[in-house]
C-alpha cells in the first residue's frame, strides 16, 4: 500500500467516526439561511428536506412546525432575490401557510423584527393588516402568547443589527391602528456623503426604539380589508 492510500484511508476512518457520533438529521422547511451568517447564502429548497445540524440562530430565527424548522426572518441579508413583502414592526406569521401545509387550525408564531424590514411572504389573510406607503402594518391586538415570549424573542433585532442590507423606505409614522413598537429611524447618522442611495438605510443599530403603550381599540369599529393596491 503506498504512503498516499494509507493517508486516504486514515481520512476515510475519521469521517466515518464522525458519521457515528452524529445525531440524525434536523427537518427543515422552505426557504432558509444556510449558516447563521450572511455569507452563507440561502437553502431554497421549499419542501421538507433534512440538514445535518440544528440551525444557528434556532431560537430568534425559526419556529417549529411539528418537528420541522421554519425560518420566519428577513431573508435579504443572506442575498434573498425573490419577490419581497415590505412590513413595518410586529405581526402575526403563519406557519403552515409560508411552507404551504394544509391544517385543521393555524399555527400563528409572530415577528419580533422592529421597524421597516422584508419577508418572502404574504401578509396571512385573516389577520388585519393595514397598508401605508406600500408596507404592511398589524393593525390588530397583540395577544398574551407574543408578549409572554417578547423578552426572548425581540433578541432578533440585536442579532441583524450589524448586518447592513436593504430596508424598506418608511417615511410617515405608523398609522394609528397599528400597536407594535415604534422605531425611529435617524437618517441623519452614518450616510456616506458621495454617492448615496436612499433606499441602503444607516445601520439599524442607530435606530432609537421606543415602546409604545398599547392604545385602547375603539368599540364598534369596522374590520378593515387589505387596501388594494393602484
Ligand atoms: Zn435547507
Ligand atoms: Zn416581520
Amino acid at each position: 500500500m503506498s504512503r498516499m492510500s494509507l493517508m486516504g484511508w486514515a481520512l476515510l476512518l475519521a469521517l466515518a467516526g464522525a458519521g457515528v457520533s452524529e445525531a440524525k438529521p434536523v427537518k427543515y422547511a422552505g426557504l432558509h439561511p444556510r449558516t447563521g451568517q450572511p455569507d452563507g447564502g440561502l437553502c431554497h429548497i421549499q419542501a421538507v428536506h433534512s440538514h445535518a445540524a440544528v440551525p444557528a440562530h434556532a431560537q430568534v430565527l425559526y419556529r417549529q412546525h411539528g418537528d420541522a424548522y421554519v425560518f420566519i426572518g428577513d431573508p435579504v441579508p443572506f442575498g434573498y432575490e425573490g419577490p419581497r413583502h415590505p412590513y413595518y414592526g410586529h405581526h402575526p406569521v403563519v406557519i403552515n401557510i409560508i411552507i404551504n401545509v394544509e391544517v385543521e387550525e393555524d399555527d400563528v408564531e409572530y415577528c419580533y423584527h422592529d421597524g421597516p424590514h422584508y419577508h418572502a411572504y404574504e401578509p396571512p389573510p385573516g389577520h388585519d393588516f393595514d397598508e401605508q406607503e406600500d408596507v404592511h402594518y398589524y393593525a390588530d391586538e397583540f395577544p398574551e402568547a407574543y408578549r409572554r415570549d417578547s423578552p426572548k424573542l425581540v433578541q432578533v433585532n440585536v442579532l441583524y443589527r450589524p448586518w447592513r442590507y436593504t430596508l424598506p423606505v418608511v417615511v410617515k409614522p405608523p398609522p394609528s391602528s397599528y400597536r407594535g413598537p415604534v422605531v425611529k429611524v435617524n437618517v441623519n447618522v452614518n450616510v456616506p456623503a458621495v454617492g448615496v442611495d436612499v433606499r441602503v438605510q444607516p445601520v439599524p443599530a442607530r435606530h432609537e426604539v421606543i415602546i409604545v403603550e398599547p392604545r385602547e381599540r375603539p368599540r364598534h369599529r369596522k374590520h378593515k380589508k387589505f387596501k388594494d393596491r393602484d
